[in-house]
């Protein structure tokens, strides 16, 4: 049975911390129902406007304060939540509100707040969904200065080193205390990427949050571990577990302390085999860590974002700039950009998808694109484009037959005859790649290694389809594992597939920015990484520890293995020779977890 001391979470932000719970009720205040008469609606526009200035003023400084303790990319974090206090169309609403329903300030700019709110949370864009704490935060400060509430009060400075937990993290109230007060966060609501997350990731601050369970359990004063590594927070420790807890940040402290040591080491094995490292890039923001973290190139460009959560398709235009930004972060080195992913439980607007009884094996990526070859043409045509200022390749994601690819390519050429009609600037040359994310991509591994230009192992997918185990399925979290020997064997045909054709193969799922499935893919053959930034520092110092011919050697002993449970201990074995696996319990997140992306 589980200890009831631990509730779990996410964690956000890693590190160990002990300390006293400081318990916030940081949400939207009670407003009482006011009507204003006639006369008196001008004077409540000024007040609305005023209670708006102090905020901003307050937000300001924030920002300041942001510049200095963290830096100034977390700083323009502020500008969003300004920015909303700004937009002129929500402020007349509220204005609108006040003057034609005569309602007062703080009931009509609640109403407002609510309204958006609700938008926000229906529009299945992931982004608008995530930025619903920073609208959160503002419309707290805003109602406790229209009510005349001193928020000086409900943010008391604590007078030791404490903990805070609430219902949602905003991002101004991340910043609102002394970094010396405040050690760990933890809340109920939140996301890995939400601005909240990414302030106190920069601060060096452990965060928990979507802790399961609430803050029933949390007493103002109790004592308790923040486990912001792993995502847990345990209740009442004993003296035991607070000095385990001590032990682990000591070990995550050594970890991080080797990790920098490797920046710009290039990704070679003990044993001298050079393994390429490249980034995963899901969003545009995501480019500068993967350039600081020394991504030889990047092995994924996810595309969805440009088209989830917007009414309209996005143009070639607007399409090829962001290809040519990858392109020029990364001079001379592969950027592998896949065609639109959509599909699974997610569909933006534009293609108005009927909804499915099983939609992972439905209407997904290559089969929406290629049933919408205008859509596809339009990407093709702005990765061609980009291809001319760099070494720009084209990826299929979700291959089950040697004709997909096939009416893929045939869409490549007729958009670069298109292209050199018109007289536009395109490479002439683009290497096609094929993701091998299902068993029928696995089993024609060979014949699709002789069609396309190189093969990327989609892991995510292929341990979904595989095991018939729901990628996004919490509850099937335990046995969604690609150490699994059927996951483990399909890996290999596909390694040995390429091989045989002399193509490169790579493997671009999350499985290989896990140390443990790391050493089993080099063992199994693949020269090739690409990982999300975050994770980059990891798999090179990981590397450049372990020999290849140790990992072959486990590779072979793995392929014997029935279960999964044998192909761990065998791994572990392995790698236990060379790396110490303190300092990995303590840095990494848990192994091989089930992916969230756009998708999932
Ligand atoms: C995968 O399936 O492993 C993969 C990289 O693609 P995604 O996670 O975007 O489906
Ligand atoms: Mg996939």
């Amino acid at each position: 049975m589980s200890d009831p001391r631990i509730l779990t979470g996410l964690g956000v932000s890693p590190g160990y911390v002990v300390g006293r719970a400081y318990v916030i009720p940081w949400g939207l205040p009670d407003v009482p129902h006011r009507v204003i008469s006639q006369r008196e609606i001008t004077s409540e526009i000024d007040r609305l406007q005023g209670a708006v200035d102090a905020v901003r003023r307050h937000l300001e400084g924030f920002r300041e304060r942001t510049a200095h303790r963290a830096g100034p990319s977390e700083a323009k974090i502020f500008d969003a939540q300004i920015l909303m206090l700004e937009d002129v169309e929500f402020m007349s609403e509220v204005e609108r509100l006040i003057r034609e329903n005569q309602l007062s300030a703080e009931r009509a700019f609640e109403f407002k707040a609510l309204e958006v709110r609700a938008l926000w949370a229906q529009s299945g864009s992931p982004v608008l969904r995530q930025r619903q704490a920073d609208l959160a935060g503002i419309s707290v400060r805003v109602l406790h200065q229209l009510l005349g509430h001193s928020l000086d009060e409900l943010l008391d400075q604590p007078d030791e080193p404490v903990i805070v937990f609430t219902q949602q993290l905003t991002p101004d109230l991340t910043v609102e205390f002394d970094r010396d007060q405040v050690i760990g966060f933890a809340s109920v609501q939140g996301t890995r990427t939400s601005h909240a997350a990414i302030l106190a990731h920069s601060l060096g601050i452990p965060c928990v949050m979507g802790l399961v369970g609430g803050l029933e359990k949390i007493e103002h004063g109790m004592s308790v571990i923040l486990d912001g590594t792993h995502g847990t927070v345990l209740l009442e420790p004993s003296i035991e577990e607070v000095a385990e807890a001590n032990a682990k940040e000591q070990r995550l402290q050594a970890l991080e302390r080797e990790l920098e040591r490797v920046v710009g080491q290039p990704g070679v094995t003990a044993d001298g085999v050079l393994i390429s490292l490249r980034g995963n890039v899901d969003l545009p923001e995501e480019l500068n860590q993967a350039v600081e973290h020394g991504a030889e190139g990047v092995g994924l460009v996810r595309t969805e974002f440009l088209i989830v959560g917007r009414t309209e398709l996005p143009q070639e235009d607007e399409q090829a700039r962001y290809f040519e930004l990858v392109a020029s972060r990364f001079p001379d080195q592969p950027v592998v950009i896949r065609s639109y992913d959509l599909g699974g439980d997610t569909f933006p607007a534009p293609f108005r998808a009927p909804a499915e009884a099983n939609p992972f094996l439905g209407w997904r990526a290559i089969r929406v694109c290629l049933d919408h070859p205008d859509v596809l043409r339009t990407q093709i045509r702005a990765i061609l484009r980009a291809r001319a200022a760099g070494d720009v390749q084209l990826m299929l994601p979700l291959i089950t037959q040697v004709e997909e690819l096939d009416a893929a390519r045939e869409v490549v050429e007729q958009a670069r005859e298109e292209l050199v009609r018109e007289g536009v600037r395109a490479g002439s040359d683009l290497p096609v790649g094929v993701m091998i994310e299902t068993p029928a991509a696995v089993y024609l591994a060979e014949e699709l290694a002789k069609r396309s230009d190189f093969l990327s192992v989609g892991t995510n997918d292929l341990t979904q389809y595989i095991l018939a185990v729901d990628r996004s399925n919490a509850r099937l979290a335990h046995r969604f594992t690609p150490f699994h020997p059927a996951v483990v064997r399909a890996l290999k045909i596909i390694a040995d597939a390429g091989t045989r054709e002399g193509r490169a193969v790579s493997v671009c799922g999350e499985m290989a920015s896990e140390p443990l499935a790391a050493f089993l893919l080099l063992g199994l053959g693949y020269r090739v990484l690409s990982v999300s930034p975050p994770r980059l520092p990891l798999v090179r110092w990981l590397i450049r520890q372990i020999d290849v011919s140790a990992a072959k050697q486990a590779g072979e002993s793995v392929l014997q293995a029935a279960t999964t449970q044998e192909i761990t201990a065998i791994l572990t074995e392995g790698i236990v020779e060379f790396i110490d696996l303190g300092l990995l319990e303590a840095g990494q997140l848990p192994a091989a977890r089930a992916p969230t992306t756009l998708n999932s």
